[in-house]
C-alpha cells in the first residue's frame, strides 16, 4: 500500500500562526498506528500533488491570502484531488480562502476564494482575538470540546450548502452567531489554532478517518488528556472575563 500523503501548503504564505503543526499531528498519529505516511510541503511555483489524502492550509495575513488564492487557481491540482476524494482541511486565513468571497485591506476590496465551502467573509466590527471553546459532534454523535485561539478581522457567514462545524462556548468563532467553522463534504474550515489539531486528537482522528475511509483504534495519551483538561479549565476561567 502506498503512503497515505499529508500535503501542507505553503507555509511561505500561510505559515505565520504555526498550523504546520497539524500537519506533523496527522502524520504522527499515523505513524504511531504502524500506517505509513509521507508530509509533502509545497511552496507557491512548485505544482501541489494530486495524490494527497489530506491537504491543510494555515493561517496569514491579507496580501499573503490574496497571493495564496491566486497560485492555488493556477495549479488547479487541489480540485483535482477533492474531486479524486481527497480532504482538506483549512485554518484561518485558509478557511476564508476556501470560501467563495472574502474582503481585504482598507477599501474592503471584494476577493474571489476558490469556491469549495459556501461560506463569505467580511470584514467584523471588531477583531476576534483570545482563546475560544466550542462543541462538535463526532459521526457517532458524541460530542468533543475544540480549543484553541483566535486572531481574525474577518467574519465569515455560512450558504445554505456549508453547516457550522462547531457550536461556541466562548469566543467569536465565525461572526459572533455561537458557531465556528464550517463543513462542506469533504472539505473542513475553522478559525483556531493551536495547533488546532494537536489540542483536539479526536478532530485530527477524524480527519484521517474521513481520509482513509475507516474508523481508527484510539490512541490513549493520559498527558495529553491531563493537558486539555487543564486548558479547557483555564479557558472557561478567564472566558467569563472576556
Ligand atoms: N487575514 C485574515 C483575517 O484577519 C486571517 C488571519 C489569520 O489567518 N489568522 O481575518
Amino acid at each position: 500500500m502506498s503512503p497515505v500523503e499529508i500535503v501542507l501548503v505553503y507555509q511561505s504564505l500561510l505559515g505565520i500562526y504555526g498550523d504546520r503543526g497539524n500537519a506533523m499531528v496527522l502524520r504522527q498519529r499515523l505513524a504511531r498506528r504502524g500506517i505509513d505516511a509521507t508530509l509533502t510541503v509545497v511552496e507557491p511555483g512548485d505544482p501541489l500533488p494530486a495524490t494527497g489524502a489530506v491537504y491543510l492550509l494555515g493561517g496569514g495575513e491579507d496580501a499573503a491570502q490574496v497571493s495564496a488564492v491566486r497560485a492555488l487557481k493556477a495549479d488547479g491540482h487541489l480540485f483535482r484531488a477533492l474531486d479524486d476524494g481527497a480532504v482538506l482541511f483549512a485554518v484561518c486565513a485558509g478557511y476564508q480562502i476556501v470560501g467563495e468571497t472574502f474582503t481585504v485591506g482598507d477599501n474592503d476590496d471584494v476577493i474571489d476564494g476558490l469556491g469549495l465551502l459556501d461560506v463569505t467573509t467580511r470584514r467584523g466590527p471588531e477583531r476576534a482575538v483570545g482563546e475560544v471553546l466550542s462543541t462538535w459532534t463526532k459521526p457517532d454523535g458524541t460530542e468533543s470540546l475544540i480549543t484553541g485561539f483566535e486572531n481574525h478581522g474577518g467574519f465569515t457567514y455560512l450558504g445554505i450548502n456549508a453547516r457550522p462545524l462547531a457550536r461556541m462556548e466562548i469566543g467569536i468563532g465565525n461572526a459572533g452567531d455561537g458557531t465556528d467553522g464550517a463543513v462542506q463534504g469533504r472539505v473542513l474550515g475553522i478559525y483556531p489554532h493551536g495547533p488546532i489539531l494537536a489540542r483536539n486528537p479526536e478532530l485530527a482522528d477524524h480527519l484521517l478517518e474521513l481520509a482513509l475511509g475507516r474508523e481508527l483504534d484510539p490512541l490513549p495519551d493520559p498527558e495529553l488528556d491531563e493537558l486539555r483538561r487543564q486548558r479547557i479549565t483555564a479557558v472557561r476561567k478567564a472566558g467569563l472575563r472576556r
